[in-house]
């Protein structure tokens, strides 16, 4: 069977140096046997060769390309059952697996953030990813406060999971290359359960706050319909990239505790 022809409107970018497709498989942690992991974007298979077959994992592939997919299905015969075929943000991920998963994947970096968006949604269940991304989004998920690239996914993510940098990859180990480096990182769920503020008021926070980065806070929540006693406080002099997690929590907590029942 021919191999399959990159579609650009797919965000696909073959890897074909088998040593970084093993050393990132590598990245994962893998803790409980056999654990059960989501493969997103598997394309040929170039990750899925070294996770078919083993006893510690169970896995599943989630892939959208019907040339991808018919692929799949002649070269890992094991897969059967075991796809997942369709667009990985539609699915039910809670019914993927009975319980907590890992996720791993060369992502489709035209839909990255969309994928971690995902994976927070699901954080009650998803207890590692390790994906290959453009080295740009990496840094900015892995960035602290006080950084240019510290942003939305920087804070929500590291609120619930510790970010491991792994290795970059440059553009030329890809079938076509991409115009942009790449970087291997690895996410841990951490041990926070729950926040201890209302976290749907939390999510609401920072993507307030850091949809106009550059005004103080006291500007940017204005549509939060905060108290006076709120806005005066002077940790709203601030601006959203110089929070740390902690202090977006704080802010959560204080928000949550004077606001009194107003709607925001
Ligand atoms: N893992 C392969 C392919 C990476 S390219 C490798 O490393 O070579 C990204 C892959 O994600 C492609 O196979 C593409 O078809 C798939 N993909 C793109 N959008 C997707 C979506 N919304 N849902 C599931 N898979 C998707």
């Amino acid at each position: 069977m021919n191999k399959v022809r990159p579609k650009k409107s797919l965000g696909q970018h073959f890897l074909h140096d088998q040593q970084i497709a093993r050393r990132i498989v590598d990245g994962l942690v893998i803790e409980n046997k056999p654990m059960p992991l989501l493969e997103i974007g598997p394309g040929m298979g170039v990750l899925t060769r070294y996770l078919t077959g083993r006893d510690e994992i169970d896995l599943k592939v989630a892939e959208i390309d019907r040339e991808s997919i018919a692929y799949l299905k002649q070269h890992f015969p094991l897969l059967e059952g075991r796809i997942i075929e369709g667009d990985v943000l539609e699915a039910e991920w809670p019914s993927v697996f009975q319980g907590h998963f890992a996720v791993i994947g060369n992502f489709p970096y035209n839909i990255s953030s969309q994928i971690f968006f995902k994976v927070l949604e699901n954080r009650d269940r998803v207890d590692q990813v390790v994906c290959m991304l453009q080295k740009e989004v990496a840094d900015r998920l892995a960035a602290s406060h006080g950084s240019k690239t510290y942003g939305i996914l920087s804070v929500l993510l590291q609120a619930f999971f510790k970010i491991t940098y792994l290795f970059k990859v440059p553009p030329g180990v890809f079938t076509p290359p991409p115009k942009v480096m790449s970087a291997v990182i690895r996410l841990e769920r951490n041990d926070v359960e729950r926040l201890p503020c209302d976290e749907v008021l939390f999510f609401r926070v920072v993507k307030q706050a850091f949809n106009t980065r550059r005004k103080t806070l006291r500007n940017a929540l204005k549509n939060l319909n905060l108290p006076a006693e709120i806005s005066g406080l002077e940790i709203m002099d601030k601006r959203a990239e110089q929070l740390s997690v902690g202090e977006f929590v704080s802010l959560t907590l204080i928000i949550e505790q004077r606001r009194g029942g107003a709607a925001g």
